[in-house]
Order: structure tokens, then C-alpha cells, then sequence
């Protein structure tokens, strides 16, 4: 296929205004878009509102440019769009984060490629002065667009291999990492300067641009193996941020506002959300992002671990506590998305309800494993919004709790990230479950771990009960229990 199709779009290419126009309203629809997404409750009227806006911005590049031949574009929406069914279709709940950590990586390597596309065939994408050669502001574009979108690709690479277990999560450290990591930002900026100011067609120029990628493709391989642990919330949040910029990058290659606007606002938007996820974790920003912050965990899934005494206790058990109860809070995690026991776990919420028992939900920002997680799950089962609180609004209210509910979840209630200084998790705050009179812990077995892989001193607590089981087989027996 030609460059054709971006040429017209180079630049503004001679754009009539009222493209100009449906741009803006579909920047507009975006930003509603986001506004809605920020609520369980109104992220469908979000959602629909982004579809809206994209089909809009779409619509008006297909009918406003150049198109060299619009049946390959058609083909290739065909094809991309009937892989994006299949995987849609087939992808597993809990598989989201590493699918997520994928399709970041594409719009790296997307922004890579139309970054060369643009180096190869300047005159195609309309960036070149009267003699042909390219623009020095082209070439600051073309070289970040490049640089950002090749850390996106690896960096999104290695968080899908962390996040599906294909590698190990924990933190690879690497002697001198922050020296290395400084020194090949540095040789990236500098390249991109010189690739700017050198004279059009002088010698290397070419090799400046190939070194700006591969230099950029293992600076994001650098930053993305140190992190690891709990810190990978970020990571998703961070990448998400950088696929924002590598578009808005290609965005000004192409010359094309809606993705300008659009890049913009998922880069910034994923740049709050790592500052969130930070603030949550009680992690700085730089300490992530430089990587390594965790120590590795003391016994990872299968490593040995001390022999406590611990509680076991049974459905019915749990049943004749929950309903004696006056006040519970249900903290859910991975394991509730491993297991998709929301459903039942609204029924079990039901009827205590009807037996006149408090139920709230304590949702903590790092649950699961993808920002949201647990409230998606929640809003599948229609669990009411006004029952689930946030850990800053909740966790004072554990003291006055009757029972704790812990439904797969496990670092996020675990104390060592209060009183261990060598834990990966310390200073991350966790619900205070230990204030509450009764605890049902439900995990599978004693042997398993959380994410972060470190021992949890809530098992062996004296108001702990552990209901080993799948979670929605045991709070299926729960309900009926209840009945
Ligand atoms: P954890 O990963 O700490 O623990 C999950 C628990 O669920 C384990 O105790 C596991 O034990 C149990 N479990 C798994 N499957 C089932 C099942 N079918 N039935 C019952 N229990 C099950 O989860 P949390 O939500 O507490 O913490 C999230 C962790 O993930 C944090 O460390 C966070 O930093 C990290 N993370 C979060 C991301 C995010 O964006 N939210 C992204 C990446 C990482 P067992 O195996 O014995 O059943």
C-alpha cells in the first residue's frame, strides 16, 4: 500500500475546516469519554460516547484524504477487526492485564513503523521543504515518535511476558542498572538532536534514526525488568501512559489532530492513573519508574515456607457467623476473578441483606491484577455501587466490622506491609483486618501465595478461620447454608 493515504493528512494537508470541526467534536466526545469511565455507573453512557467519537474521527480521515485505495484499507480492517472478535471472544477475565499489556505493545510498534514509514517516504506524509528534504520539526517529531513508541513496544512486551507468567514477576536487578538506564536516555536525546540539525543527506543520518529505535527498544526492556512484585501496577498504568504519547507522537507525524487530541488525553490520563496507582501503593513515582523498589519475595509459589497452626472452618460454619453478624465488609481479590464468584458472591450479599446484616465491599486500588478490576467484577453482578467503598473511605470502619470477608484476596491484606521493612509490599497500605472480630480467609490451600509471593501472618490469626475451596464453590455453599 502507498503512504497516499497519510498524505493528504501530513500537516494539516489543506484539511477543510469542517474536518477541522468534526476533529474537535470528536476530541470533545473523548474527553466525555473519560469522564464517564471515571464511575462504574456512568461507564457505559463513557463508553459509548468514546465509540462515538472514534467512529467520528475515523469517518472524517477516510473521507477527507487522499485514499489510494480504499478496498486494502477495508481489507485490513477486515482482517485486524475479526482478530479483535476472536480474541475478544476467547480471552479470559483474569488474562485482561496481559491482553491489555499486548495491545500497548502494538501501538509502540504502530508508532514505530509509521515512524519509518515517514523517514522512508517523506514526500508521502507532506513533511518535506521546497528542496525535499525533511523538516527540521518533522525530524524532532519523527525521532520521538519513533523513541517513544519503540519503549512502549518492549517495555509492553516484557510486562505481558511478567503479567501471563511466561517470566518470572519478581524484579530482575541489573548491577549499575540506573547508570546504564541514564546513559542510553542520554544517547537517545542526543541522537534525535543530531538526527535534527544535521545537514539533509549528510553521512550517518540514516544510522541515527535505526541506532534512536534500537537504543529506545532496550531502554524500554531495561526499565520494564526491574520492576516487579507489587509495583507492577504501575507498569500496566505506565505503558498505558506511554502507548498514549507514541500515538499522539504519530499523530503529529501524520498530521492529524483527532490523533493528536486522542494520544494526549490516554497519555495524560495514564499518567494520572500511575500517580494514583503510586499514591496507593505509597510507592515516589521516580522509585518505580527507576525500578526495583520490592526486595524479592521471601518464598515465592512452591518455596518453602514456615508450618503455622492455622483454623479451618466449613461452609456451614461461615454461614451461622455471617448471619449472627450486625456489620461485614467483603474484601475481594485476584482470586474472586480466578474463580468468577462475583455472582454468587451478590447472592451471598443478598441475603445477609435480607437478614437485616450490614454488608459493604472494600475494594483496594491494586486488587486483581488491572486498575479496576475488582469494580468491573463487581458491576457484572450488580453488586449497588453504594455498597462499595475505596480503601481510604473503609478501612477505619474494620474496627467496627463483626466479620471480614476475604474472598481471593491476599496482599492486600497482608500486615507485613506495615511492620516488615524487607517485604516487597512494605509501605503499601492494606486493609486492617486484624481489627475485625471474625476473619474467613478463602483461598485454595495453605501452599499458595499472593502476587507478591510473601507469607501472610492473616492466615494464623486467632479470629482467622480459613475456608480452603475455589472461591465460588465455597460461597456457593455459603448461599444455600443460608437458606
Ligand atoms: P493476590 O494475588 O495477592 O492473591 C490472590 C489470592 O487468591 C491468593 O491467595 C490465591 O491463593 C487466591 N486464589 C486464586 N485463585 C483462587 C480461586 N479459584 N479460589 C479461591 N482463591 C483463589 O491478590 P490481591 O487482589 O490481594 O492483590 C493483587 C496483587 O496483584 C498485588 O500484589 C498487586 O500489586 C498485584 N498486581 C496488581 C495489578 C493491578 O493493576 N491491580 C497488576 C499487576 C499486579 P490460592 O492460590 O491458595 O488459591
Amino acid at each position: 500500500m502507498t503512504f497516499s493515504i497519510l498524505a493528504g493528512a501530513a500537516h494539516g494537508g489543506g484539511q477543510p475546516a469542517w474536518a477541522m470541526l468534526a476533529y474537535l467534536v470528536a476530541g470533545v466526545f473523548f474527553i466525555l469519554a473519560l469522564r464517564g469511565l471515571s464511575s462504574p455507573a456512568t461507564s457505559r453512557s463513557g463508553n459509548r460516547n468514546g465509540m462515538i467519537g472514534m467512529a467520528l474521527a475515523v469517518g472524517t480521515t477516510l473521507v477527507t484524504h487522499d485514499i489510494a485505495n480504499i478496498v486494502e484499507i477495508l481489507i485490513a480492517v477486515g482482517i485486524g477487526g475479526a482478530i479483535g472478535v476472536v480474541v475478544a471472544r476467547r480471552i479470559a477475565m483474569t488474562a485482561m492485564p496481559e491482553l491489555v499489556a499486548g495491545f500497548h505493545s502494538l501501538v509502540g510498534l504502530a508508532a514505530v513503523v509509521v515512524g519509518f514509514g515517514a523517514w522512508l517516504d517523506p514526500q508521502s506524509f507532506g513533511i518535506v521543504d521546497a528542496a525535499g528534504q525533511i523538516l527540521p520539526v518533522s525530524r524532532i517529531e519523527l525521532g520521538l515518535g519513533i523513541a517513544i513508541g519503540a519503549i512502549t513496544f518492549s517495555g509492553s512486551v516484557i510486562a505481558f511476558l511478567k503479567l501471563s507468567g511466561r517470566m518470572s514477576g519478581s524484579p530482575i536487578m541489573l548491577p549499575g542498572r540506573h547508570v546504564i538506564n541514564l546513559g542510553t536516555l542520554a544517547a537517545i536525546i542526543i541522537l534525535i538532536g543530531l538526527y535534527t540539525i544535521s545537514p539533509a543527506g549528510a553521512a550517518g543520518e540514516g544510522w541515527m534514526v535505526i541506532a534512536v529505535a534500537l537504543l529506545a527498544f532496550i531502554i524500554g526492556f531495561l526499565l520494564i525488568i526491574p520492576i516487579g512484585g507489587a509495583d507492577m501496577p504501575v507498569v500496566v498504568s505506565m505503558l498505558n501512559s506511554y502507548s498514549g504519547w507514541a500515538a499522539a507522537a504519530m499523530g503529529f507525524t501524520l498530521g492529524n489532530t483527532a490523533m493528536i487530541i486522542t494520544g494526549a488525553l490516554v497519555g495524560s490520563s495514564g499518567a494520572i492513573l500511575s500517580y494514583i496507582m503510586c499514591r496507593a501503593m505509597n510507592r515516589s513515582f521516580i522509585s518505580v519508574i527507576a525500578g526495583g523498589f520490592g526486595a524479592a519475595p521471601e518464598a515465592g509459589p512452591g518455596g518453602a515456607r514456615e508450618q503455622r497452626p492455622y483454623k479451618q472452618g466449613s461452609a456451614e460454619d461461615a454461614a451461622y457467623m455471617l448471619e449472627q453478624a450486625e456489620k461485614v465488609i467483603i474484601i475481594p481479590g485476584y482470586g474472586m476473578a480466578v474463580a468468577q464468584a462475583q455472582h454468587a458472591l451478590r447472592e451471598m450479599g443478598d441475603k445477609l441483606k435480607e437478614k437485616g446484616v450490614e454488608v459493604k465491599y472494600a475494594i483496594h486500588p491494586v486488587a486483581g491484577r488491572m486498575p479496576g478490576h475488582m469494580n468491573v467484577l463487581l458491576a457484572e453482578a450488580s453488586v449497588p455501587y453504594d455498597e462499595v467503598f475505596e480503601l481510604e473511605d473503609i478501612n477505619s470502619e474494620f474496627a467496627q466490622a463483626d466479620v471480614a470477608f476475604i474472598i481471593g484476596a491476599n496482599d492486600v491484606v497482608n500486615p507485613a506491609a506495615k511492620t516488615d521493612k524487607s517485604s516487597p509490599i512494605y509501605g503499601m497500605p492494606v486493609f486492617d483486618v486484624d481489627k475485625a472480630k471474625q476473619v474467613f480467609f478463602i483461598k485454595r490451600s495453605m501452599g499458595g501465595v499472593g502476587y507478591a509471593g510473601v507469607d501472610n501472618d492473616v492466615f494464623y490469626m486467632n479470629q482467622t478461620v480459613m475456608l480452603l475451596a475455589d472461591a465460588k464453590k465455597m460461597v456457593e455453599e455459603i448461599v444455600k447454608s443460608l437458606d
